[in-house]
């Protein structure tokens, strides 16, 4: 009897989570159109670090000041605005807002850089992208050698046909392209000789494991060997410790992005960022939550 309440119980509390959690996606979906025109959503922007400290480019990361939830995060929001039918509306203000920032940016740092926009796979099944982004690009006077697209290594392959079309005219624009999160998806490399990217991002998951796991090291010096193979511009991302910069210099890496340098931070922020970044005192240094 007891075990059975108890059962009961588990069952009760498991249902209404789901259900709360059902309510909040619904609501969250609901409220991504008033998010839109109330202006709730801001970018953030990660700085990208050369293999001399110096700042190439930037990611640029949305956040949402929900009125209700408070901060959400893209991992919680991006997967529901893609399931119901919304994340056109954000990667058009993420576009629009890029193209608006650009010129402050541009008068922070002299040299060339490069801001990198993520697409989910979703925008890569409609047409009418390029043209929304060239219109955008022109009316807003965005030089596109200051852009980068990125895009996971899984949403190219599922959408491959309109993917290479797409981003060959994007590239032929100027603009260019990395393949995010790189490493985890897919065994076939054959893939790489027929698509026109610059870069490869090396997973998160890597660098996290390469003070822990053989394979993670292998994987790692694998990918940096076949980018340059290619001759591909290579990214590492997810660094916190001067120990995985370390490693991934000593291995050829060519750009690295992570806590170690800077978290995602607001465009206000920007300004205060080191225009190279150096670490000498690496034992004792280690990047701070
Ligand atoms: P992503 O494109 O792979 O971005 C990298 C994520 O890793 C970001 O999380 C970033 O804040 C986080 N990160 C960077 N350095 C470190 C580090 O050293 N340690 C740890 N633990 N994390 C680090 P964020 O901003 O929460 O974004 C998550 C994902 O949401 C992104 O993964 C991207 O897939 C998606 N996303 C973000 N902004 C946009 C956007 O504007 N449009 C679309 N479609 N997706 C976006
Ligand atoms: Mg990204
Ligand atoms: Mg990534
Ligand atoms: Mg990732």
């Amino acid at each position: 009897y007891r075990s059975k309440a108890k059962g009961r119980g588990i069952y009760t509390i498991f249902t209404h989570e789901m259900v709360e959690s059902h309510k909040r996606k619904l609501s969250i979906a609901n409220s991504i159109d008033q998010g839109i025109s109330q202006d709730e959503f801001v970018l953030y922007y990660q700085p990208k670090v050369a293999r001399d400290g110096k700042l190439v480019g930037f990611e640029a990361l949305i956040r949402w000041q929900h009125p209700e939830f408070g901060m959400v995060n893209p991992a919680e929001f991006i997967p529901i605005a893609e399931q119901s039918g919304k994340i056109s509306a954000i990667t058009r203000w993420v576009i629009e807002r890029v193209s608006i920032e650009l010129p402050l940016l541009q008068s922070v740092f002299e040299d060339k850089f490069r801001v990198a926009v993520n697409l989910s796979g979703h925008d890569l099944r409609h047409s009418g992208l390029f043209d929304l982004i060239h219109s955008i690009f022109t009316q807003q006077q965005v030089n596109p050698e200051y852009i980068e697209f990125e895009v996971t290594e899984s949403a190219y392959l599922e959408n491959f046909a309109f993917a290479n079309k797409f981003f060959r005219r994007l590239s032929n624009m100027g603009c260019a392209i990395a393949l995010d999160d790189f490493g985890t998806g897919y065994s076939s490399l054959s893939y790489l000789t027929q698509i026109s990217i610059d870069t490869l991002k090396i997973d998160r998951q890597f660098v996290r494991e390469l003070g822990t796991s053989d394979r993670s090291r292998l994987v790692t010096n694998s990918i940096i060997d076949l980018a340059k193979r290619l001759s591909l511009t290579i990214c590492a991302e997810g660094i916190e410790h001067v120990s995985q910069w370390e490693y991934l210099l000593e291995h050829g890496c060519d750009h690295v992005q992570g806590y170690l340098f800077s978290k995602p931070i607001p465009l206000e922020e920007v300004a205060n960022l080191p225009a190279r970044f150096s670490f000498s005192d690496s034992a004792s240094r280690q990047a701070s939550n």
